[in-house]
């Protein structure tokens, strides 16, 4: 199934040049995917395009096509014709790569399947009906006249498989696997693209997620862990590992889950990343939008300024409150 895509989207496109696209900061596999198969889709219609991401591209991510042309906020000229947006619910999420004062004149384009999308754009073409912003590019490729090639496919592709989890989601509709299916049928390898992210990691994760899981704790139907710099430091690990989502969210005793990671940002300023889940029923996405953040019902994050064991202390109990409005709202029905 195809979806309605605004005509000036469309036209946008034709009219500019030179292009920008762009996606979030802390990015995951349907940023990367989405600002890489827009990149390729512009770049099959003639344009000239490039593509910017606000954090160093991780390496997870570097096997796809077009990974390693990904310019940083530095290199970011002034002079585009439009900016497309992908895979953000606000303009903050591009983080250093947007200049409010060089890149004042310049038209933006979003395009996004989070339902907190504030619309920031000129144009904005928001489907939050659709499992990744990915799945959205299926259609404008259509659209535009585009042929799926195995580049453009793959990128997408895992832009689909990693925001489904594999097809997990309780927002993996048909028009997902249709999606998927024509992403298939041109060329990428499913399993190959699963390998490459949901089923890797290196071994130092064991000892992380060991220290990390044996501190989990469940009340009312809430779970959650915390992982902190010492433990990310002892287990040699940069970041936290969003596959910890995926074991917290199969816990029988709970509906919503959550990590809390502990952040020094570059001033020195400590920060906790907070990363929800909730199952099928239940909806996490106004509790992130409310401290700040944003995302969709099943999944969603923010980041909050204190240290770990205050921003936890705060949190935990809206989110029990929250997942009991919701428990009660259930059974009423
Ligand atoms: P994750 O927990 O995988 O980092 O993020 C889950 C979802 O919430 C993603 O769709 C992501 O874009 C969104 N999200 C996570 N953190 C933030 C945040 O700080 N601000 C906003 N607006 N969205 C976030
Ligand atoms: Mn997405």
């Amino acid at each position: 199934m195809t979806y309605p895509i605004p005509d000036q989207l469309i036209r946008a496109l034709h009219t500019a040049a030179k292009i920008l696209c762009v996606s979030h900061v802390n990015a995951d596999g349907d940023a990367y995917g989405s600002v890489l198969g827009m990149t390729h889709i512009l770049t099959r219609i003639g344009k000239q395009v490039t593509a910017a991401m606000p954090d160093p591209v991780i390496p997870d991510f570097s096997f796809l096509p077009g990974a390693d042309a990904i310019i940083k906020p530095d290199a970011v000229a002034d002079d585009y014709d439009l900016i497309v947006c992908l895979d953000m619910s606000s303009a903050d999420r591009m983080g250093a790569v947007f200049d409010p004062v060089r890149h004042d004149a310049i038209p933006l384009v979003v395009i996004d399947h989070h339902i907190t999308n504030t619309n920031f754009g000129q144009v904005n073409w928001v489907e939050a009906g659709c499992a990744a912003t990915s799945q959205m590019l299926v259609s404008l490729a259509g659209a535009l006249g585009v042929e799926l090639d195995q580049q453009i496919a793959q990128c997408l592709l895992t832009g689909i498989v990693t925001d489904t989890l594999c097809f997990r989601t309780s927002n993996t509709t048909p028009e997902v696997l249709e999606a998927a299916m024509h992403l298939q049928r041109s060329g990428v390898n499913l399993a190959d693209t699963v390998r490459r992210t949901l089923n890797r990691a290196p071994f130092s994760t064991l000892p992380l997620w060991a220290a990390v899981l044996a501190d989990a704790r469940l009340q009312e139907g809430v779970v959650w862990v915390t992982v902190s710099q010492a433990q990310l430091r002892a287990a040699g690990h940069a970041d936290d590992d969003s596959r910890l989502n995926s074991i917290l969210a199969s816990i029988n005793e709970a509906d919503t889950s959550a990590i809390f990671t502990e952040k020094i940002t570059e001033q020195g300023e400590r920060t906790v990343e907070c990363s929800f889940r909730a199952k099928p029923g239940f909806a996490v996405g106004d509790l992130a939008l409310r401290l700040g953040g944003g995302g969709h019902a099943p999944a969603s994050g923010c980041t909050l300024a204190g240290a770990l064991d205050e921003v936890v202390a705060c949190v935990v109990p809206m989110m029990i409150e929250e997942r009991r409005r919701q428990a009660d709202a259930e059974q009423r029905a």
